[in-house]
């Protein structure tokens, strides 16, 4: 098998950069460790920016998310039972951010790659890289009962920040910047109608709560919890006490209850490789850097790294110049740091360190 770019993992990243480069008529394969089925339904993300909401509608897979996205001119933050309003209108004329899931984006930028014949293995196992040094580099990886290799001009390591490709970079050729967080994040959907048009962030002295949505029927919240915290410890009960307790406000305002669809324990800590290439390796989002969720930044992020790595890369099949490549890590590292730096300030505001 030989194609142009070799990519690992099927995320917002992987599957923005095969759409990015197929618009540019740059071949790609997306190599995709989980079916089709888990990474559709896998909720993460739902707050996109402005940048990411006009690429997506600019490159023809915004449909649904113009149609079923919840755009939102400010946010409220929360403090001693009273609310302030960022008013993003007023701050910054004309933008504003959209509720949208991650898996949505992910239901259609994968139906945009499969109707232009793109390819993408879901389901794939024991991926290696190889020949990261040369101009020929390869990804081995397992199809059912097959063992394959995949030859590109150039690999993009979009698989996250537990795969492969970060991993297969000589510990001596990159620089990895650390910070754990003393705690982690509860998440709920739940079927009940928002009691908010906007989201909430609440500073309380039990500890963070966010109230967020994901569409006029689904509530989306979060509580600051212990890093290690047993799921077992949280019979839904006790989670809408505690919604309770935190996310109320002095004039009475009260989230909605209703059935508990999914939950889940997510760590927070902050992460930046450097620099994001290795010869003919490039990483692009999670795999590269990861910020707490508190400023919603993950995606965006994500999508950002792909956009400067396809057009890099359409420069180079266009006139075989390699200045963007060479300067792919120090593009995006300038904006990853800026949004590191964003995503601590607003997790430390909002947390309590010692709860
Ligand atoms: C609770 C929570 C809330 C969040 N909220 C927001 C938000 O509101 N806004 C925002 O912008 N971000 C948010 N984020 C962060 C966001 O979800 C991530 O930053 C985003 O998913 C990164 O995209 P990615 O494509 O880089 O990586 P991923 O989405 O992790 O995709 C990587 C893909 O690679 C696959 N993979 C992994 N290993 C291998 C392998 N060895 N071989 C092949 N495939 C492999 C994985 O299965 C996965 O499909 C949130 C995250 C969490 C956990």
């Amino acid at each position: 098998m030989r194609t142009q770019v070799g990519i690992v993992g099927a995320g917002p990243a992987g599957l923005m950069l095969s759409h990015l480069l197929h618009l540019e008529g740059i071949e790609s394969v997306v190599l995709e460790a989980h079916s089709r089925h888990y990474v559709e339904q896998r909720v993460r993300a739902g707050v996109l920016e402005q940048g990411t909401v006009d690429l997506l509608i600019e490159t023809g897979v915004g449909d649904r998310l113009k149609q079923q996205g919840l755009i939102h001119r400010g946010i409220e933050l929360s403090f001693g039972g009273r609310r302030h309003r960022i008013d993003f209108s007023n701050l910054t004329p004309g933008r504003a951010i959209t509720v949208y899931a991650q898996h949505e984006v992910i239901k259609d930028l994968i139906q945009a790659r499969l109707e232009a014949g793109g390819l993408i293995h879901f389901a794939v196992s024991d991926i290696s890289l190889h020949g990261l040094g040369t101009s020929t580099p390869a990804i081995g990886f397992r199809k059912g009962d097959e063992l394959r290799e995949l030859e590109c001009d150039f690999i993009a390591g979009c698989d996250g920040s537990h795969g492969i490709s970060r991993a297969s970079i000589p510990a001596r050729a990159l620089k990895v910047f650390e910070r754990a967080y003393p705690f982690a994040w509860l998440g709920v959907l739940a079927e009940a109608a928002p009691a908010s048009e906007e989201l909430i962030y609440t500073y309380h002295e039990r500890g963070f709560a966010l109230f967020s949505m994901r569409s006029p029927k689904i509530t989306r919240l979060y509580l600051q919890c212990a890093p290690g915290e047993d799921m077992a410890n949280w019979p839904d009960a006790r989670i809408w006490e505690e919604l309770q307790a935190r996310l109320a406000t002095s004039d009475g305002w009260r989230p909605a209850e209703g059935p508990i669809l999914q939950k889940g324990i997510t760590g927070m800590r902050s992460l930046v490789a450097e620099p994001m290439q290795f010869g003919r390796l490039f990483l692009a989002g999670d795999a590269a850097h990861i910020v707490p969720p508190t400023g919603a930044k993950g995606m965006n992020l994500a999508i950002a790294d792909v956009r400067v790595l396809a057009r890099a890369l359409a420069e180079f099949y266009a006139s075989g110049r390699r200045e963007l490549l060479d300067r792919y890590s120090a593009t995006c590292l300038r904006r990853v740091w800026k949004v590191q730096r964003f995503s601590w300030w607003m997790t430390s505001m909002l947390h309590r360190f010692d709860a």
